[in-house]
C-alpha cells in the first residue's frame, strides 16, 4: 500500500498507479517497470483503502487511486457504481467510514484538517447546474472569491469576466439563470468554480442532463481546460470525449475500481470481463 511518509515530497513524487501504469508527465506511457522522481510527478489526489457505508450498504468498497498533476482522468461505469459518491468524498461532501483521501496535502481525515479548505480547492461542477438563481452570472462566478477567500470585491469582478469570456459568456455577465440555455448554465458553473483558483476540477456528468445541440459546447470548455494543464477527475458518459482528453480511464463496479488504465488501453482491449462488457455496451451506442 501507499507509504504515507512519502508524500507530500516537496512537491515532487514517484507515482505508481495500477498494475504498473505510469501516469503520465505530459507523454502518456505503459511500462512495468517503476517509475522514479525524474519524472517529476506530482500528486493532487491520492485515496487510500477509502470505505464507505450508506447504512449497512457499502457503496465504496476500498478505493484507492491517485491523480498526478495536469492529468485529465474519465471514470465511467454502470449507474449506481458509485462514481457520485468517491467525488463527494474527494470534496469533503460525504463522508466515509474507513481509508482516507488527500487533497493538496492535507488528508480528509486528519483532525487538524480544515474540510472548509480542501472544499475550496476543489472545484467541482455537477450534473445539474447549482446555479443561485436569483443572482446574475457574474455574482454566482464572484460568491465563492468573495465570501471563502475574502477577495476584495473588484478584483473578483475582474478575475470573474476573465473567466466568464473564457468560457465564452462575456455577453451574458448580467443574465440571471433563467435567462440562460443549459450549456450556458453550465459553462457559469464552470467559471464559478474555476474562480476558486481549484488545483482540482471535478466534474460529474456535466453534460447529461443538456440537450444533445449544447453538449459540444460545454466539451468545448472542458477541453480547453485539459490543454492549459488543469487536473481534472470527469464522470461521463461521453466516450468520444474521453478518448480524445483522457490521459487515463478508471472503469468502476459495484464500489470498486475493476480496472484502470492508459485510455486507448482500456477501450481497446480492456482486461476484465466487466469492463469488456460495459465498453462494449457503451461504444456500440
Ligand atoms: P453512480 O454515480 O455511479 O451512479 P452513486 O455514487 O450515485 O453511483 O450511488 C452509488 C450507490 O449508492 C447507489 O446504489 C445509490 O442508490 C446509493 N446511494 C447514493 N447516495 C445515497 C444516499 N444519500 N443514501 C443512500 N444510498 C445512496
Ligand atoms: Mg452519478
Amino acid at each position: 500500500m501507499f507509504e504515507r511518509t512519502v508524500w507530500p515530497v516537496s512537491g515532487r513524487a514517484s507515482v505508481e498507479v495500477g498494475g504498473g501504469l505510469v501516469a503520465k508527465g505530459n507523454r502518456r506511457t505503459r511500462n512495468g517497470s517503476a517509475l522514479t522522481s525524474e519524472l517529476g510527478l506530482e500528486e493532487v489526489v491520492r485515496a487510500e483503502d477509502v470505505h464507505k457505508f450508506f447504512g449497512s450498504f457499502e457503496v465504496l468498497r476500498g478505493i484507492s487511486c491517485s491523480i498526478t498533476r495536469g492529468e485529465v482522468v474519465v471514470i465511467i461505469g454502470p449507474s449506481g457504481a458509485g462514481k457520485s459518491t468517491f467525488l463527494r468524498c474527494i470534496n469533503g461532501l460525504e463522508p466515509f467510514q474507513r481509508g482516507d483521501i488527500n487533497v493538496g496535502g492535507l488528508w480528509l481525515k486528519d483532525r487538524n484538517t480544515d474540510v472548509h479548505r480542501v472544499r475550496a480547492d476543489v472545484g467541482m461542477v455537477f450534473q445539474r447546474f447549482n446555479l443561485f438563481s436569483h443572482r446574475t452570472a457574474i455574482e454566482n462566478v464572484i460568491e465563492g472569491p468573495i465570501y471563502v477567500r475574502r477577495t476584495a470585491r473588484p478584483d473578483a469582478v475582474k478575475h470573474g469576466m476573465e473567466l466568464l469570456r473564457k468560457v465564452g459568456l462575456e455577453t451574458r455577465v448580467h443574465a440571471y439563470p433563467s435567462r440562460l440555455s443549459g450549456g450556458e448554465q453550465q459553462r457559469v458553473a464552470i467559471a464559478r468554480a474555476l474562480a476558486m483558483n481549484p488545483k482540482i476540477m471535478l466534474f460529474d456528468e456535466p453534460t447529461s442532463s443538456l440537450d444533445p445541440e449544447l453538449v459540444g459546447e460545454v466539451l468545448g470548455v472542458m477541453r480547453q481546460l485539459a490543454e492549459e494543464g488543469m487536473t481534472m477527475i470527469i464522470v461521463t458518459h461521453q466516450m468520444a470525449f474521453a478518448r480524445e482528453v483522457a490521459d487515463r480511464v478508471i472503469f468502476m463496479d459495484e464500489g470498486v475500481i475493476v480496472e484502470e488504465n492508459e485510455t486507448s488501453m482500456l477501450f481497446s482491449s480492456p482486461e476484465n470481463e466487466r469492463t469488456k462488457a460495459f465498453v462494449a455496451k457503451i461504444l456500440e451506442t
